[in-house]
């Protein structure tokens, strides 16, 4: 992290209070003040009820009580007021740090992490983890001087008044906390599954909101609406598993720790001991004040403790994630000479050690147009990714201009590459922001002629504000196609030499496609050019096609070459005719590179 605010990398909750521990010890502190005095206030009634009890009761004396104990409660509530108050400043500054140091660190990791860790899984973090933590740090921490002082205090209180009524009165609490305790077994399986579930929903909520344009394509919503139904299912039978498995136990324990059983008890026990004459009253009354409270302080502490495991367990995700090594920089970076780009016998395997790429051998000289075809799976998004090093090679070497991309650093090599994929992404911001983070120092000129160029100006100025429109979460108000077109209007503002495409899938329409295409071409022209293609008809014209196989690449030429070599390019190139041939009439005539990129994207 560019900006450690922590003197060592986190591991659980306390460590990652580090940055406001002074405000967390200073709340929890004016927290015990604030149970000490306003059970000492307490203490105070059976001193004066000694007083009047007495043959010779003394205003003056029952007053000074009187006075002591108005004193206390005015310290109790002050201290009160001012624990909350300083940890919620404490609250507050932790979600500013947290938030800045993941998103820093996740600006550093290989984008590669990112993906693969999910977009719901880095929002539960962000947003929900963070808030977690804000909402224990908060609420929580001036609790836990409360939660160790009345107990103590309590305690001392009844045993020094009786200590066989103060044996009566915590018998009930070791009972209470046998049902708890049975109440919390398997309390981590079950919590490590209940996020688990949660984690999914995330996850495929996400997934079927932003693919409603898929989804509505390719069917009526009824199979993804099928695995949100059945994330869903899982989530409330795991809910259900935990509450049956633990509901009585739980009801019980809780019960015990309630004031009145003790409350109960104590009057029974304490009168009897009063009818006695081994009980004073002003000592039964120390019982009746403060016993109810002793067992009422252990219910914080299990809220507490159910608190202290969620905001953990928050915690150790964020950790985990701030523990994710930074993508390593060059100690001595170098600039490409040219924008061409050469895989020499690169081997790759993700996390998981199974291998996606074989020692590829593959140039692409400079302005070049090269395609990935593939049967899917094959590794044509994996290899176009590494190129902005999403991952790092586990063998070989990717260069650009004749350095090893290793050797450039992350801004300089994405001032080289840029790289539009189908998932277009959009920023809570305006049309206009959104199209100039492409170069941020870009004019308001420059963006409007990329967006011109990009074929989104005229419906950029339909907008209800124009480039000042804001573009809902994730580029909701706008179509596919136009997010498509604005994603494409920022890479050309860009104008970096080499370019990755991921052709899309999924068109909304006709006539956005065209649209799409006009806006490639644009992109594309005089560039470095490497396109995961989908769909064959559209890639006749390039200078070279790279079929790849299991990780391998098994072929490679121009497609009329492949077709003569009757390889698994032209039984790829059989069956999406097949199954495509509807599309090839608009094929194109002429051969200029320019042409044939923006042939890439026509059916
Ligand atoms: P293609 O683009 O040709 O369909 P990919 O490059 O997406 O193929 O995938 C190549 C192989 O790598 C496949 O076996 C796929 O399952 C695997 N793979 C792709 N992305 C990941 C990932 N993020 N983590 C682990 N394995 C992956």
């Amino acid at each position: 992290m560019a900006n450690q605010p922590f003197s060592q990398l986190p591991t659980g909750v306390w460590s990652i209070m580090s940055p406001v521990k002074g405000r967390a010890a200073t709340a929890i502190s004016l927290g015990v003040l604030s149970a000490f005095s306003s059970l000492t206030s307490l203490l105070t009634i059976p001193f004066i009820a000694a007083e009047l009890l007495s043959d010779t009761p003394a205003p003056g004396v029952v007053w000074r009580w009187v006075g002591l104990a108005l004193g206390l409660v005015v310290i109790a509530f002050t201290s009160r007021i001012f624990s909350f108050r300083v940890s919620h400043v404490g609250a507050f500054n932790l979600e500013v740090i947290l938030r800045m140091a993941l998103a820093d660190h996740l600006a550093q990791v290989p984008l590669g992490y990112v993906i693969t860790t999910g977009s719901g899984a880095v929002k539960k973090l962000v947003q929900d983890d963070v808030k977690a933590l804000h909402a224990f740090v908060a609420d929580s921490v001036p609790h836990i001087g409360q939660v160790c002082t009345i107990p103590i205090i309590s305690l001392i209180a009844v045993l020094i008044a009786d200590w066989r009524l103060g044996l009566v009165t915590l018998a009930i609490l070791p009972v209470g906390l046998i049902f708890i305790k049975f109440a919390l077994k398997d309390y981590e399986e079950q919590r490590d599954a209940y996020d688990h579930a949660s984690e999914k929903i995330n996850g495929v909520i996400i997934e079927f909101v932003q693919g409603m344009q898929v989804v509505r394509t390719f069917d009526d919503g009824s199979s993804s609406f099928a695995r949100f139904q059945a994330a869903l299912d899982t989530f409330t039978q795991t809910l259900r598993d935990w509450n049956d498995k633990n509901r009585f136990a739980a009801r019980l324990g809780s019960l015990l720790f309630e004031p009145l059983p003790t409350l109960v008890v104590v009057s029974v026990v304490g009168s009897w001991l009063v009818s006695q004459g081994s009980l004073t009253i002003p000592r039964f009354l120390v019982f009746l004040l403060v016993a109810p409270r002793l067992c009422g302080a252990f219910r914080p502490i299990f809220a507490l403790a159910y608190m202290i495991n969620q905001a953990n367990a928050g915690a150790m995700r964020i950790c985990t994630v701030l523990a994710e090594p930074a993508l390593p920089q060059p100690s001595q970076p170098q600039q490409p000479a040219d924008a061409s780009i050469f895989f020499n016998s690169v081997t790759f395997a993700y996390g998981d050690g199974k291998s996606a790429l074989q020692d590829i051998t593959l140039s692409l000289p400079v302005g070049s147009v090269t395609a990935l075809v593939g049967p899917s799976g094959a590794g044509k998004t994996t290899l176009a990714r590494l190129i902005p090093r999403f991952w790092d090679i586990n063998e070989g070497a990717i260069e650009i201009g004749g350095v090893d991309i290793r050797q450039i650093t992350s801004d300089t090599l994405m001032s080289w590459v840029s790289f539009v994929f189908q998932d277009t992404f959009l920023l809570q911001d305006t049309v206009f922001n959104n199209i100039k983070i492409g170069r941020p120092q870009a004019t308001r000129k420059e963006v409007e002629a990329a967006a011109q160029a990009a074929q989104a100006h005229g419906f950029i100025l339909d907008l209800p504000l124009g480039y000042d429109t804001l573009v809902g979460e994730r580029g909701g108000q706008l179509s596919g196609g136009q997010r498509q077109r604005i994603t494409i209007a920022r890479a050309i503002l860009q104008d970096n030499p080499i370019v990755v495409l991921d052709e899309a899938t999924a068109f909304a329409d006709p006539e956005n496609e065209a649209l799409i295409q006009a806006a490639i071409a644009a992109l594309t022209q005089d560039k470095t050019l490497i396109v995961v293609a989908h769909r064959l008809a559209t890639i006749t014209q390039v200078d070279q096609i790279a079929v790849l196989d299991q990780g391998r690449l098994v072929e490679l030429g121009k497609h009329e070459q492949l077709l003569a070599a009757d390889g698994l390019y032209a039984r790829l190139w059989a069956r999406h005719q097949a199954a495509q041939d509807w599309g090839l009439g608009k094929k194109q005539s002429k051969r200029t590179r320019t042409n044939a990129s923006t042939s890439m994207n026509t059916l």
